[in-house]
């Protein structure tokens, strides 16, 4: 059971991947973990892995895309634990359409539902609660392939596909200034991470890092102190440009 000192940290999409080992390290930091997975067969299981490591991780059934999810979430951590310590908006979705380099209109739209709209949603429905702990951190998962800086250099390395999960992407960054401003007179600090290229279900495997390695940037910026910094984006290494 937490006590009144344990923090309470939510990771949505928290069943695998990079989502898994955000949620499985700040449990062993000694967090409460709340699981964030739509699945509850996938979610049950994530947490159970990590209760055997002797961590307290518990199943919260959230698909993000959906709003009486969302509401029904918030109103059991509130039932529960009474606030929010940690949010990770890690959820996220790559359409297969996208990565070939024409996504159609609903795929375009089903990536901005997952990527945008639901950090949003799911981020003002745990604002009340994120505003009960004393020093509230938000992670919002983005990626480099969000940086409007590095696509506009004519040398960009940047990939020309994904223009659909790129600009949701950006879109978050932004999403990101937006919410740390609103909250810069609170101790909530609101910052967007990038993983890096990791090698997931979501690109095939195709990446040459880890979900560990990727889980590097969020769980730093969801552990940050209060000399840290809020409204930024950064990767492991440091800041990134917009
Ligand atoms: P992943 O293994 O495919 O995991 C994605 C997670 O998001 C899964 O748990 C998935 O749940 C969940 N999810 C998707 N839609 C959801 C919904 N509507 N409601 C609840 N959960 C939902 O991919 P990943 O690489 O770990 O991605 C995690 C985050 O890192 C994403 O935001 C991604 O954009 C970002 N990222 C990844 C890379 C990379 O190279 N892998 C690079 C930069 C950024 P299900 O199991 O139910 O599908």
């Amino acid at each position: 059971m937490p006590t009144p000192s344990t923090k309470i940290a939510l990771v949505t999409g928290a069943n695998k991947g990079i989502g898994f080992e955000i949620a499985r390290r700040l449990a062993e930091q000694g967090m409460t973990v709340l699981i964030g997975a739509r699945d509850r067969e996938r979610g049950q299981a994530a947490a159970e892995k990590l209760k055997q490591k002797g961590c307290d991780a518990r199943y919260l059934p959230l698909d993000v895309t959906r709003e009486e999810s969302i509401a029904a979430a918030a109103a059991k951590v509130e039932l529960e634990f009474g606030r929010l310590d940690v949010l990770v908006n890690n959820a996220g979705m790559l359409h297969k359409d996208d990565r070939r380099g024409a996504p159609s209109l609903v795929a375009f739209r089903e990536t901005y539902e997952t990527n945008l709209f639901a950090p949003y949603a799911v981020t003002s429905a745990f604002l009340p609660l994120l505003k009960k702990a004393t020093a509230a951190r938000i992670v919002n998962v983005s990626s480099g392939l969000g940086s409007i800086n590095l696509h506009s250099q004519p040398r960009s390395p940047l990939s020309t596909s994904c223009v659909a999960y790129a600009t949701s992407k950006s879109a978050l960054n932004a999403l990101t200034v937006h919410f740390a401003r609103q909250l810069r007179d609170t101790n909530i600090k609101v910052n967007a991470a990038a993983p890096g290229h990791c090698a997931t279900d979501m690109n095939d495997h195709a990446g040459p890092r880890t979900p560990v390695q990727g889980s590097n940037a969020p769980v730093h910026l969801a552990t940050i102190d209060d000399n840290g910094p809020t409204g930024g984006f950064f990767d492991e290494d440091g800041p990134l440009p917009w």
